[in-house]
């Protein structure tokens, strides 16, 4: 048996043992077929079934109707930053935009190449430290949509509510915490996310439109960036990224497996009450970054009293096989990406170490 460390890594990510065994176990000889999966055509019957198991099980498991299209694309979500506004917003419309993060900045970066953007709320000034109150967003009522970002993996802070739009779609990059938590992902219009935090691995983007939405997306853009283009093919207009989207079908039954999003979401509030619980037991010693009311279950945010004393528990951290602990390099501090595959066995050991950590400091 290999020697697994506990991965806090922020993306790629940890992803649950039995599947990288099912990888493994399939790898040279894909179901009988005498070759790998990665040596499969994405037209192959094999892949195909692949592909349309993987879309029932995210519409499954995240709770969604037929009307909603189901796309894996390459590119990273970052790609999506640009194509939801090049489909959503001609030059001279307005689309809102949260600004709640470095990736929420991004995002709205990207857009001020398309359309006209306004800033329905900026944490900006106050270091992103919270979400925003519900009702002190600034929507336009013309605008063709409000972009959010539903956690932001940097700063560790995460929407635990979304705002009434009235008419105005809601739009969400769900890169680092789809599938963690029980939410009504039908109040989305279009959401996204990078696999490589909850889903699989990097190099696979799910998308997800409602279809009235898509109804309304330009359609004289080149092919290849056309949300439509993607819909009407189930992805395989060109080569979708095939062997991320096997590892996502692979993610997805081990969430059913453990009880589908009520199950997920009842570890992973465990592993944060656990986490957050031994940050707030030393209040002079660990100091949670983020505001207390919007922090995130997901990537959990902290400091020590000194820039040594987090480098030294970085270190001895790892020499216990805790990795992946260091802040983002724009915020620095500490940082737990917990993420689903992430166990709540793997926090308390963690818990463990801090306790220990600071009786020695
Ligand atoms: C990681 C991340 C991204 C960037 O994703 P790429 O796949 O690298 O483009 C965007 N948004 C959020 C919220 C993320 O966590």
């Amino acid at each position: 048996m290999a020697t697994r460390n506990v991965n806090f890594n922020p993306g790629p990510a940890a992803l649950p043992l039995e599947v990288l065994q099912t990888v493994q176990d399939e790898l040279l000889d894909y179901h009988g077929t005498g070759m790998s999966i990665l040596e499969s055509s994405h037209r192959g019957k094999e892949f195909e079934a692949i592909n349309d198991q993987t879309i029932a099980l995210i519409r499954e498991v995240l709770g969604l109707t037929d009307d909603y299209h189901v796309l894996f694309l390459g590119g990273g979500a970052s790609t999506q930053f640009a194509l939801v506004p090049m489909n959503f917003a001609g030059e001279d419309q307005v689309a809102a935009y949260a600004d709640t993060g470095e990736f929420a900045s991004k995002a709205m970066k990207e857009a001020k190449s398309a359309c006209r953007v306004h800033v329905a709320f900026s944490s900006k000034e106050d270091k992103y430290r919270a979400i925003p109150p519900m009702d002190s967003f600034d929507i336009p009522a013309d605008a063709t949509y409000l972009h959010v970002c539903t956690n932001n993996t940097i700063e560790g802070t995460q929407f635990h509510d979304f705002p009434r739009t009235g008419n105005v779609p809601l739009i969400a990059d769900m890169s680092s915490d789809i599938a963690s938590r029980q939410i009504d992902y039908q109040r989305f219009a279009l959401f996204y996310a990078g696999a490589q935090k909850n889903l699989g691995p990097s190099g696979v983007t799910l998308v997800v439109i409602r279809d009235d939405f898509l109804n309304t997306a330009r359609q004289d853009l080149p092919a290849i960036l056309r949300y439509r283009t993607h819909a009407d093919n189930k992805s395989l207009y060109n080569t979708p990224p095939v062997f991320g989207i096997y590892i996502m079908k692979l993610v997805l039954e081990w969430i059913q497996r453990n009880g589908g999003l009520a199950g997920v979401e009842r570890t992973n509030s465990a592993k944060k009450d656990l986490l957050y619980g031994a940050i707030d037991a030393a209040p002079d010693f660990y100091r949670g970054a983020a505001d207390k009311a919007s922090r995130s279950w997901m990537n959990v945010t902290m400091r020590l009293p000194s820039e040594d004393l987090e480098a030294k528990f970085i270190a001895d951290a790892k020499n216990e096989g805790l990795l992946g602990l260091k802040g983002h390099r724009s915020v620095g501090g500490i940082r737990f990406s917990i993420y689903n595959a992430v166990s709540l066995e793997d926090i308390q050991k963690t818990v463990d170490f801090m306790e220990r950590f600071q009786k020695s400091a």
